[in-house]
Formats: C-alpha cells, structure tokens, sequence
C-alpha cells in the first residue's frame, strides 16, 4: 500500500483524535481517561515544536541575514514584508467589520441567552480582562522598549520573547556582514550546520504528529463545555468562519497573481502546517515546521524565511485581527449598541494594532480584544459572550495567521528573485525512511 502523504496522515489522525473523544466523553471515566492518559501526548508533541522555535529563529535569522549581499537587502526586504503585513491585517480586518455589518449575528441573540453566557463565563472573562490591564497601563513606546532585549540568554529563556530574539539575530547578523569575510566564516559555518540541524530536528518531530493532533484533540473533544451554548452562537461562529474563508480566498489570489504559482501547489506544500496550527491553536509552535514547508516544499529561499516567517508569526495575524473585528462589533450589537462609523473606523485601528500585540499562543486574541472593546466604549463583560466558542474559533484563525504569513513571504520572495524550485518534489522524500 502506498504510503500516505504527510497532510493525510495528519487529517486521519485528527479524524480519528475527534472521534475517540467523542467517543470517550459519553462517559465519566473515558474522559478522566483522555486527561491523564491520552492529553500529555499532546502537551509533549507541542512542546517538542515549541523547544525548536528559539534556536532555530537565531540559527536561520543569523544565517539568512549574514547570507545577503549587503544590508541595503535588509530594508528592502524589511519593508516590503512589512508594507505587506499591514496591507493583508487591514484587508482582514476589513473584511471582518464587512462580513458582521452585513449578516449582524448579534441582533439574534436573545435576552436570556445574553444574561445566560454572562452569568456563565463571567469569571473566564474577568481572568482575560486582568491579564489585558496589564497591557492597557503600558505607554505608547513600550513595544519599542520591549524590543530590544538587555540580556540575550534572558530573552531565550522565554518562547514570549520571539520579538526580542529576533533583534539580537538579526543585529547579530548584520555585525557577521560587516566583518572581514574570513573572520566570519567560522561563525557563519556553527550557524548554518545548526540551522540544518534543526531543520533536520523538525522532520523527525513531524513524525510524531499524526500522533500529536490525534492526542491534541481527543483532549480538546473531552475538555470542551455543553454544546448547548454552541448553538447559540452559531451565527456569530459562521460570520467568523465567512471571514477566514474570505481571508483565504485572498492570500490564494494574490498568491496566483502575483507569484504564478498554482493554488493546489501553495495549498499542498503548505497544508501540514495549516492542520498544526489548527491543532495547536498557536503559530508559534507551528512556526517551525511553516519554515521548513515554505522553504522546502514552496521554494522560499532561506534568506527569506527566516526573516519574513518569524517576524510575521509575532505580529501578522490576519486571522485573529479578523476576529477581533467580527467579536466587537458582535458584542455591541448584543448589548443593543449602535455603533457609528467613527466607532468602526477606530475598530480598524484598534484591530490592527491588537493582532500585532497578540502572542502566538492559544487565546491571545481575546486578551487583546479587551483592548479593542475599551477602545470602542464597547463593555468588556461582553467577553463573557463569546467566551464559549473561542477555542474552536481559535483553531481556525490560528490556521488563517500562518497561511497568511506563508503567503506573505512567497510574494516577498517573488518581488527579490528568491523564489525558486521546492527543494522537495514529493511531498514526504525528506523525511528519514528509517
Ligand atoms: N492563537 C493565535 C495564534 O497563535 C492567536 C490568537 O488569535 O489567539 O496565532
């Protein structure tokens, strides 16, 4: 029997990591079972990922940066990516205030069922808006300040701080490019064999995640609260789905306008790390094996990977800016408030500002989304609202953030003559066959 290809084995795996939740969770002790005997499976799978993302940002950034000709590339390809971030996170969140203006799921909720979600999540929702004040109290250059690290070995200690690491790299690399071509070399050659060695460290875990996902969900399935509250918001979670299926349709367009590359060539190399992000719920994890797709499956040479990739899983998140979008304004029409075109005209900012401080991390959307509400004069209680589908919402645009950054860095690759052949043809050939 032919082997099955790798995003297939993924999809069964997650099929199957559905089902035996399902399965599971009729019965008290299937679901104790799937806590402590099938979720830490998934905890390591993730934290396998999450172990790689640190090195393998110093080690490709600090290479790919030293590999360019001169730092006049660097702001050239500094700008265009993030001209081209900003254009996809405003078309996003455009395309959110568009899609919830037009179908207005908040209209249809009731006020019982409003004061049901309040009651229930009510405390869910206080936790977000504490960790958000945090957030709230900081000055408006403190992103700045954030960004450059005192202590590198400081920095790397915390996944939190991708942004920090990736200043060091690439400040590092720059200093590489500057020195005498033979003093650089050793320093040039430990990174690059790193690099291949955690590219190398990516195949093996990919080994394990038709696995991962499986564990992954069979706990999510087993954890998740009465489907009840799902439907009650199932128009709100439809408004957002339309959005995210939208945003996709975009990145596919400008992809085949702009790169001439086929949309089932972009989907096939790029789908393994679409089905982990979905799983994960967070693009950091997944940021190892999108660099390794986008490298060696969509012919993204390094130099642009490793700085258009890191970069944009920290703050391009299309997905989760759309979301932002979609929720407040959802809110505010539950609460009965008429919200004026200023009112959205500030959403699209608050947004967009939002998603780039939202972490890759499971649920960072919805802290930052307090912001926005605030912003908006919108009430953060509402948080408690749309508490209940966050998780599964949370999958889907974590799935939207990483094609977007995919997409990003093959038209960045396209505009500087970086994009070439896959390294790989068929879709598994790199992954060891012992
Ligand atoms: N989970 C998302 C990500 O990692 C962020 C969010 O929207 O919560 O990309």
């Amino acid at each position: 029997m032919p082997k099955l290809a790798l995003h297939w084995r993924i999809l069964l795996g997650m099929f199957l990591g559905v089902s035996f939740g399902l399965i599971f969770s009729q019965y008290g002790w299937g679901k104790v079972f799937v806590i402590d005997w099938i979720k830490p499976f998934g905890t390591i799978f993730i934290n396998a990922l999450k172990l790689i993302a640190v090195p393998l940002i110093l080690a490709s950034l600090v290479k790919g940066v030293s590999d360019l000709k001169n730092i006049a590339q660097l702001s050239s390809m500094g700008g265009r990516t993030i001209g081209l971030y900003l254009l996809t996170t405003l078309t996003a969140v455009t395309i959110g205030l568009g899609v919830v203006n037009l179908i207005k799921p908040g209209n249809t909720i009731s006020d019982e069922t409003r004061s049901e979600l309040l009651s229930a999540y009510a405390s869910d929702a206080a936790a977000k808006q504490s960790v958000a004040a945090v957030q709230k109290e900081a000055g408006p250059l403190q992103a700045l300040v954030d960004l450059v690290p005192s202590n590198i070995f400081a920095a790397m200690q915390d996944n939190g701080n991708m942004l920090q690491v990736i200043f060091f790299a690439i400040f590092f690399g720059i200093g590489l490019v500057l020195i005498p071509k033979k003093k650089s070399k050793p320093v040039k050659d430990f990174f690059d064999a790193l690099n291949e060695v955690i590219l190398k460290l990516i195949d093996l875990i990919m080994l394990a995640a038709p696995y991962g996902v499986f564990a992954l969900l069979a706990a999510l399935i087993a954890e998740s609260p009465s489907a009840d509250l799902f439907k009650a918001l199932g128009l709100y979670t439809l408004t957002v789905l339309l959005g995210l299926v939208l945003m996709i349709l975009f990145y596919l367009i400008l992809v085949r306008l702009i790169t001439g590359k086929k949309i089932g060539f972009f989907l096939k190399g790029i789908s393994p790390a679409q089905l982990l992000a979905f799983s994960t719920s967070s693009s950091a994890a997944t940021l190892p094996v999108t660099m390794e797709r986008v490298q060696e499956h969509l012919g993204v040479e390094e130099e642009v990977t490793s700085f258009v990739l890191p970069i944009g899983a920290t703050i391009n998140m299309d997905g989760t800016s759309l979301y932002q979008a979609v929720a407040a304004v959802f809110i505010a029409q539950a609460f009965g408030m008429e919200l004026s075109l200023g009112a959205q005209l500030g959403i699209i900012a608050t947004a967009t500002l939002a998603s780039i401080g939202s972490a890759a991390v499971p649920g960072a959307g919805m802290v930052m989304l307090v912001i926005v509400l605030a912003q908006a004069g919108i009430p953060e209680a509402g948080l408690a609202l749309i508490f209940a589908v966050d998780r599964p919402l949370d999958m889907c645009r974590t799935t939207v953030n990483v094609t977007g950054d995919a997409s990003v860095s093959m038209l960045v690759a396209k505009w500087l003559g970086k994009l070439g052949k896959p390294k790989v043809k068929n879709w598994d050939d790199n992954y060891p066959k012992k």
